[in-house]
């Protein structure tokens, strides 16, 4: 097993590891398998969603790892369709339901999605939950300083994390600060930018040899660097392994800024901008 992971105390007190597992498209008794292999390796932190059609998947492996539910945090999201306040409610308990679990840790609206301008009523869902006890703990995903503001505005209750896309190609540096000095932690999806041509960057192997590490492992450290919680998908118990082992070895500021810097304008690996895009 590598070494302990790290965790972050959330404005609300809720602590969270540094590296968590994503798990989009892990599904079914292989999604389960993969699920309790990294459990077993020492994840803490499973992220699924509501759309992602797993949180029985989710639910299965936390029933079937050797960890107690209380040392996990799981988290999920609710999705576009049930942002009004009703059927938020609904989708948070029927997201209970299809996990098996009483409570999950961390709970977000998964998109804003500004033209439906719903998000107020599914956070005043999210803030009811948190009172209810069905979650720990309530933020949102991709959502942009201006959407956060008019949630605190409205009901004074400030986000724990924003989980939004980043990795070396789309660095958020502006949203990140942001975040920052509002006391909301940053949360990396596709932290390895789905790990495709990335993967052959010279900059990253460069550096990655310098260190005798992997260039997934450089990345993970640079998130873990700037602070940020990092989720990265991984079906295979070698490369969640490989995932996990970045706390042995540290990257220098040159080296930071060369990993940042690879960032461009059209980073974003599908055009995802939550100022015009919805998903429901
Ligand atoms: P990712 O974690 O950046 O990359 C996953 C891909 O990288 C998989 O194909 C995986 O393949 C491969 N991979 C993982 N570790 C590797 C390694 N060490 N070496 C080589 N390949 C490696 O992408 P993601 O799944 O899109 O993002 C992570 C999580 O973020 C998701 O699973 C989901 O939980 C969350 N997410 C949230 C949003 C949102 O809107 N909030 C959007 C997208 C994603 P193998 O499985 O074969 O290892």
């Amino acid at each position: 097993m590598s070494k302990p992971i790290p965790e972050i105390t959330l404005n609300d007190g809720v602590t969270l590891p540094v590296i968590g597992l994503g798990t989009y498209t892990l599904r079914g008794s292989e999604g389960v398998h993969a699920i309790v292999s990294a459990i077993e390796m020492g994840y803490r932190l499973l992220d699924s969603a509501y759309n992602y059609e797993n949180e029985g998947t989710v639910g299965e492996a936390v029933r079937r790892s050797s960890v107690p539910r209380e040392q996990l945090r799981i988290a999920s999201k609710l999705p576009g369709r049930y942002h009004a306040y009703d059927k938020a409610v609904k989708a948070i308990q029927e997201s209970l339901y299809r996990a098996n679990l009483d409570y999950y840790d961390l709970y977000l609206i998964h998109w804003p999605n500004p033209k439906q301008d719903l998000y107020l009523e599914a956070w005043q869902a999210l803030i009811d939950a948190k009172k209810w006890g069905l979650v720990r703990s309530i933020g949102v995903s991709n959502f942009l300083p201006e959407h956060i503001e008019r949630l605190v505005k409205e009901t004074g209750v400030k986000p724990s994390v924003n989980q939004i896309e980043l990795h070396p190609f789309f660095n958020q540096a502006e949203q990140r600060k942001w975040h920052a000095a509002n006391n909301i932690v940053t949360e990396s999806w596709s932290p390895l930018a789905r790990a495709n041509d990335i993967l052959q960057n010279d900059t990253l192997q460069k550096i990655a040899n310098r260190h005798n590490k992997s260039v997934p492992q450089v990345i993970l450290r640079w998130h873990y660097q700037l602070g940020a919680i990092s989720i990265p998908k991984s079906s295979s118990p070698a490369r969640q392994l490989e995932n996990l082992s970045i706390f042995d070895f540290s990257l220098d500021e040159t080296e930071m800024s060369m990993i940042s810097g690879l960032t461009r304008p059209d980073g974003r690996i599908r055009n995802q901008d939550p100022a015009v895009y919805e998903e429901f």
